[in-house]
């Protein structure tokens, strides 16, 4: 998967078409990513214990890696992401727009 944890990205599928933000949390083996301020879906939960209110909340929902591009931290725009390997041996990530490595 190429996109990870903290990567800034831009929805281009779906209802956040558009949206902006960081990616909470990434799932490759389901190819799934929470990213912050997109997806919100309500959920209503009943009260458990002291510590959680009965009511609805809204939290964010995962939503396939492939409805997001990579937000090219050093062009700023949508990134197609190719991989290199670097001198070391590391395999990281490279924007195709400006060629920058990203990791
Ligand atoms: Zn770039």
């Amino acid at each position: 998967m190429n996109i990870r944890k903290n990567d800034t990205v831009l929805v281009i599928a779906g209802k956040d078409k558009g949206k902006k933000g960081k990616v909470r949390f990434a799932y490759p083996e389901n190819k799934r990513i929470m990213v912050e301020g997109v997806n919100f879906i309500k959920k209503h939960s009943k009260a458990q214990g002291a510590a959680k209110q009965a009511g609805i909340i809204e939290r964010e929902a995962l939503l396939p890696v492939s409805n997001v591009m990579l937000l090219c931290s050093k062009c700023n725009k949508p990134a197609r992401v190719g991989f290199r390997f670097l001198a070391d041996g590391r395999k990281v990530r490279f924007c195709r727009a400006c060629n920058e490595v990203i990791d």
